[in-house]
């Protein structure tokens, strides 16, 4: 009975499993932090003429020059430092762990946070350490962070700022705190920053091991694959050699200069999204029996009934709204589920059912 598989597939990875999407068909979304909403009509035109003139016979720029500079202006990115780009900020994920993977060696980050960490951590071969946010607000437990980058001395740090899943914005004190005792380098993941105020770009320099990473997806532009890291160019240097060649297509290439051109669209959305996150929140905080945390993203984590999350999660499906379901994937996210900020209806869709499945609950 020799199993060939189990006998060649290295144990770290017989033990993941692999990303799941579910099938969305028919369905608000609402599970995955896409902006939902499209580009007018007259932009779309211009786009697809400027598609027109894309040489899909050729290979692309490998280093995406004319993007890389269009991205410096418009996101205001330090002349002195350097910029590396990935096919979403997953990709910048991996290349930073293969950049210091060694075995024994460690990744750190908080828990509940963003799975790939963890993820991308087993399969490059590295440790991966998760240090349990304060139950009550998911703020970051300094002490406890602190002792376990003085014992584990990880080679690599990943924060998200705002946090996945939970949408709060750690103190950036305690970041700040975090780089200076760390003896690597210091990510801090700035995939929500459309959504915040908040940002360590301008401190870029200021330590010598913080990078920070961003990505197009959350912003609109989830279907091109963009992601960027930005830090001191002799990082950026050694990081780039574990890059496969001409990561970023042709189409994304062409597609995202021409969308960062016309960033007052995006912009706008981004706004109404605030405006419409804040309008969701104060909806939710009216309902007996949840509890919604407040969210510096573009969602919101909502602890459902004790017991109820799986239940409530399933009748949103059956009325046609796909949220993501926490419950069991942490202790601390017990009947907790994740709601993507939508478009007013769809928001209005999701509440409607919400009240309608815990009303129903509360009387069975
Ligand atoms: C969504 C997300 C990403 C991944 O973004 P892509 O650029 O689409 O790969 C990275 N970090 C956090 C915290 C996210 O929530």
């Amino acid at each position: 009975m020799n199993d060939p598989i189990a006998g060649l597939v290295r144990p770290e990875v017989l033990a993941l499993q692999a990303y799941h999407v579910p099938d969305a068909a028919r369905l608000i979304k609402l599970d995955a932090m896409e902006n939902p909403y499209g580009w007018p009509d007259s932009l779309k035109s211009e786009w697809i003429e400027e598609l027109s003139g894309a040489e899909l016979n050729r290979y692309p720029d490998p280093r995406a020059r004319a993007l890389a500079e269009t991205l410096r202006e418009v996101m205001e990115i330090p002349a002195d430092m350097g910029l590396l780009l990935g096919n979403g900020s997953d990709e910048l994920i991996q290349m930073l762990a293969l950049t210091v993977a060694q075995p024994g060696r460690k990744l750190l980050s908080v828990d509940p946070g963003f799975v790939m960490y963890r993820m991308i951590g087993r399969f490059v071969g590295m440790d991966y350490v998760g240090v349990p946010l304060q139950p009550d607000d998911f703020s970051i437990d300094l002490p406890a962070v602190l002792e376990a980058i003085e014992r584990g001395q990880p080679a690599l740090v990943y924060l998200a700022y705002p946090n996945n899943p939970t949408g709060n914005r750690f103190d950036a004190d305690d970041l700040v705190r975090i780089i200076e005792t760390s003896p690597g380098l210091v990510v801090v993941d700035e995939a929500y920053a459309p959504f915040t105020d908040c940002s360590f770009m301008g401190l870029l320099g200021d330590w010598p091991n913080l990078l920070v990473m961003r990505t197009l997806s959350k912003m609109g532009l989830a279907g091109l694959r963009l992601g960027y890291l930005v830090g001191p160019p002799a990082w950026l240097e050694q990081i780039d050699k574990v890059r496969l060649p001409y990561n970023i297509n042709v189409l994304t290439q062409s597609s995202a200069a021409f969308a960062l051109r016309h960033k007052s669209v995006l912009d706008e959305q981004t706004q109404s999204i605030r405006a419409e996150r804040a309008q969701l929140f104060e909806a939710l905080t009216r309902i007996d029996g949840i509890r919604p945390f407040p969210s510096e993203a573009n969602f919101i984590l909502v602890r459902m009934p004790e017991g109820q999350g799986d239940a409530v999660f399933a009748g949103l499906k059956e009325r046609g709204v796909l949220v993501k379901n926490l419950n069991g994937t942490h202790p601390l996210l017990r009947d907790c589920l994740r709601v993507t900020v939508g478009r007013p209806e769809e928001n209005a869709a999701f509440l409607a059912a919400s009240s309608a499945i815990l009303a129903r609950l509360d009387g069975a």
